[in-house]
C-alpha cells in the first residue's frame, strides 16, 4: 500500500504546470481521490506527479458572457454549494450532490473526475445533457471539446499528452426548464450503477426540448438520442424511457448483469423524465 517513489512538483502557475506536464511521464494530481489509491495499489506508477492544488485561479465558478466557467480544481462541494450553479445550472449541482460522501466531495474535483473517466462517474451524464464543453490547454494549444466527444472508453478521454483540463463550460439552464439527476448508487462505493440526467422544456403542455444523459450502463456515458426524439415527438415518459438504452452496450459485472442494468436504466429514466416534467413550467 506504499506507492513507488516519484518526483513531486507543486507549480505556482498554470503556465508552470503546463511546462512540467509537457516533459514526458508526468501525472497530474488534483484531489487525489482516484490517483492516490491507484498509486498505492501500484496500478499507476508515474515517475513525476504535478500537483495542481496550489495553482491559483483554477477553481473559479463564474458566469461570463452567458457561459458558466467551472475551473478544473473546483471540488464537488464547491459545485454543489455554489450559488451560481444552484441557480443557473441546478442539474449539475444535483449531480455533484450525489457523488460519494462528504470527504470525497470536499477533496475530489470536477477536472479529476472527468479526466479519470470512470464509466460509473456521476458528472458525465449531466455534462452530456447540458451539452457542456471541456477546455483543454497545453503549452502550445487551447481547444474546447464537446462533452459528447470527450468520453471515449472506460478511463479513456480525448485528452492528449501534455494537455490539462482547464475549465468546464456550461450554458445556463433556462428558468422554465425542468431537470433531474436520478441515480442507483452502488451500496459499497457510491458510484452509479445507473445514473440518468434529464432536462426538459415544454410549451403548452408539449415537450419541445429534451436532453437525456446516461452513465453507469456501458463503457462510457452517452446521450440517449432516440428517447429524446420520442419525448419531443409526444411519447409518454414510460415509452420514451423504454428507448433509453437504444443502440448502447450494457456492462455486466458482479453487482449487475447487463439485463438488470438495462432494466434499471429504463425505470430510472422514466423517473428522471417525470420529475423533470413536473419541474418544467
Ligand atoms: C470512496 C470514494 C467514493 C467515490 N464515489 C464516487 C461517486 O459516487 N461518484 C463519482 O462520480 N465519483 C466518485 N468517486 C471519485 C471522485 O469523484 C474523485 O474525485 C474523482 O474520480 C477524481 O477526482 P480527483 O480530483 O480526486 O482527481 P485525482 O485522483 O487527483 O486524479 C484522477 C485522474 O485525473 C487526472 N487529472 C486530474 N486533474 C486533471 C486535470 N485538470 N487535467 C487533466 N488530468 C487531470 C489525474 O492525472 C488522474 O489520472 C469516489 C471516490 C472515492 C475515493
Amino acid at each position: 500500500m506504499i506507492p513507488q517513489n516519484f518526483e513531486y512538483s507543486a507549480p505556482a502557475t498554470l503556465q508552470e504546470a503546463l511546462q512540467l506536464v509537457a516533459g514526458g511521464d508526468r501525472k497530474i494530481l488534483a484531489g487525489g481521490m482516484s490517483l492516490i489509491p491507484l498509486m498505492k495499489l501500484r496500478l499507476a506508477a508515474p515517475e513525476h506527479v504535478v500537483d495542481l492544488g496550489r495553482v491559483p485561479g483554477l477553481n473559479h465558478i463564474a458566469e461570463m458572457n452567458g457561459v458558466i466557467h467551472i475551473g478544473a480544481t473546483a471540488t464537488h462541494h464547491d459545485i454543489e454549494s455554489s450559488g451560481t450553479i444552484r441557480s443557473r445550472c441546478p442539474l449539475l449541482a444535483e449531480a455533484a450532490d450525489h457523488i460519494g460522501d462528504t470527504q470525497v466531495r470536499n477533496m475530489g474535483t470536477i477536472g479529476g473526475s472527468i479526466a479519470h473517466a470512470d464509466p460509473a462517474a456521476d458528472y458525465p451524464a449531466s455534462l452530456l445533457a447540458l451539452e457542456a464543453g471541456i477546455r483543454l490547454v497545453s503549452a502550445n494549444s487551447d481547444r474546447t471539446v464537446p462533452a459528447s466527444e470527450f468520453f471515449l472508453d472506460p478511463f479513456t478521454t480525448a485528452l492528449e499528452p501534455g494537455e490539462i483540463i482547464a475549465e468546464v463550460l456550461v450554458q445556463p439552464e433556462e428558468a422554465s426548464e425542468g431537470y433531474r439527476y436520478e441515480k442507483v448508487a452502488h451500496p459499497a462505493s457510491g458510484f452509479a450503477v445507473i445514473g440518468v440526467a434529464a432536462r426538459i422544456r415544454k410549451t403548452a403542455g408539449r415537450v419541445t426540448f429534451a436532453r437525456l444523459g446516461v452513465t453507469g450502463m456501458g463503457p462510457h456515458a452517452f446521450r440517449a438520442h432516440r428517447a429524446e426524439e420520442l419525448l419531443q415527438g409526444g411519447a409518454d415518459p414510460a415509452s420514451a424511457a423504454a428507448a433509453i438504452d437504444d443502440g448502447q452496450e450494457a456492462n455486466s459485472d458482479l453487482y449487475a448483469s447487463a439485463d438488470y442494468r438495462r432494466h434499471l436504466a429504463r425505470v430510472h429514466a422514466a423517473r428522471a423524465i417525470m420529475v423533470a416534467l413536473s419541474r418544467a413550467s
